[in-house]
């Protein structure tokens, strides 16, 4: 019989490699902690309109890359393609927005989208979120870039580089956005399908487009910088302001647009060249509108997704990946069967004294059992036969020093001598 494969575009992470992952993972709630973000955790799966309306639904997320299905009701379902727009829809149903201000909430969940897999690029992956609700202060934007990049600093990362623009709001977005048209319609023969279609639906998504010939296109198209209005200019300012203060280096790059359209205003982006073409880890911006959208009160926002299996790459690249050790702490090694029992009996009690321990459950030989803790990496190794039982002691044998100690038959002393 043909082995089942997982489906195309899905990863599977390995014990070592989720190892890693958790080591990660502990670094960026501890991170979250620090700032005074807590963790919030919403449904797999909502109703599709929540995304068509949130997110918007002339984005290739939601247009193209959705998985989509009717649950057996009739209703319209979709697995999260993104996280804010779930968070914003519990924030409202819960009521948060009339809790106390600014709400900091944070996220680390799997999403969903049907895209051409490729490296840095899968249709489960993972996010690690922040949503920063109730102020539309620059300071703000800066408190939610400051965590991303006190993060990538804690984990060793140099090559990283912040790039920040403002794509306006509704004041100074349509005047803008006229401009785009009318620059784009000049070169609209030599724009990929996908830009002709968004040309006058969603222009600012073409200055987004990684075709070659788009990018070429889009490098004399009009700069949002340059049609901001009063207020999103002075934001901008003040937001650079901030990051000059922390000594935060970036760069203003017009190119960042985001491509979900709840943004306005301050929209951000973390790359790292080095991991090829999807170099942006960490994604992000305000979306003031979106509260509204969705039919709660108006409240301003600002957050950011993290690609992890794009950090991951990012650390791996600079050595820097956490090297998390799995090994047990100890190993009870058996031979005969009264030891048998003893070496169950002992691991049982090891483990409710809090020591990692391991021992044989396949009565196996004792070389094999050997050969098992050095494979895992146990730490140290204790062999029990009828001679340890009797004296009540055994060897404690360190396996990386190679150092032995003799030591009680017993869960407490063991647990102190390898304290
Ligand atoms: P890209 O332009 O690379 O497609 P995006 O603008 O679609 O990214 P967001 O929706 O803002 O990305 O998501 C935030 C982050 O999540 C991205 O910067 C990236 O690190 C990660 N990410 C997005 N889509 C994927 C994916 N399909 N596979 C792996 N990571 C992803
Ligand atoms: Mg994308």
């Amino acid at each position: 019989m043909n082995p089942i494969k997982k489906p195309k575009g899905t990863l599977d992470i390995l014990p070592e490699e989720s190892a890693v992952w958790q080591a990660l993972e502990d670094k960026i709630r501890k991170a979250a902690r620090r700032s005074g973000f807590s963790e919030i955790r919403v449904p797999t799966f909502e109703f599709t309109e929540l995304f068509c309306r949130g997110v918007g639904d002339t984005t290739d997320v939601v247009n193209k890359e959705m998985y989509t299905f009717t649950d057996k009701d009739g209703s319209s379902l979709s697995l999260r393609p993104e996280g804010t727009a779930g968070v914003a829809r519990a924030v409202i149903e819960n009521g948060l927005y009339a809790g106390a201000l600014p709400l900091k909430l944070f996220y680390l969940s799997n999403f969903f989208r049907h895209e051409k897999p490729q490296a840095g690029r899968t249709r489960e992956f993972w996010q690690f979120g922040v949503e920063l609700y109730g102020s539309g202060s620059p300071l703000a934007d800066a408190e939610v870039i400051m965590l991303a990049d006190g993060l990538f600093r804690s984990l060793g990362l140099d090559n990283i580089t912040l790039r920040i623009n403002s794509i306006g709001d509704g004041k100074c977005r349509p005047e803008f956005r006229r401009a785009l048209i009318e620059y784009f319609e000049g070169h609209a023969e030599s724009l990929c399908p996908t830009c002709k279609e968004r040309l006058h639906k969603n222009p600012l998504r073409i200055l987004d487009c990684k075709n070659p010939e788009c990018k070429e296109i889009s490098k004399g198209a009009p700069k949002t910088l340059d049609h901001l209005c009063e207020e999103c200019g002075t934001h901008f300012e003040e937001l650079k302001k901030c990051l000059d203060s922390c000594g935060v280096k970036y760069v203003v790059d017009p190119m960042i647009v985001r491509g979900l359209d709840y943004y306005n205003g301050t929209v951000f982006e973390f790359t790292v060249d080095s991991i090829g073409a999807q170099s942006t880890v960490c994604g992000g911006g305000r979306y003031d509108t979106l509260l509204g959208s969705i039919g709660g009160p108006d409240m301003p926002a600002v957050g950011f997704g993290m690609g992890i299996t794009r950090l991951i790459r990012a650390l791996e690249d600079e050595g820097k990946l956490p090297s998390p050790d799995t090994g047990a702490d100890i190993y009870v090694a058996s031979l005969g069967e009264a030891a048998r029992a003893a070496s169950f009996k002992l691991a049982q009690e090891l483990r409710s004294a809090g020591i990692n321990a391991d021992y044989d459950v396949c009565a196996r030989s004792l070389k094999a059992q050997m050969k098992y803790a050095d494979k895992t990496g146990a730490k140290n190794v204790m062999v029990l036969g009828d001679n340890e039982l009797a004296a009540g002691e055994a060897e404690l044998k360190d396996l990386r020093s190679g150092e032995k100690r003799a030591a009680k038959i017993d869960a407490r002393s063991i647990a102190e001598m390898l304290a």
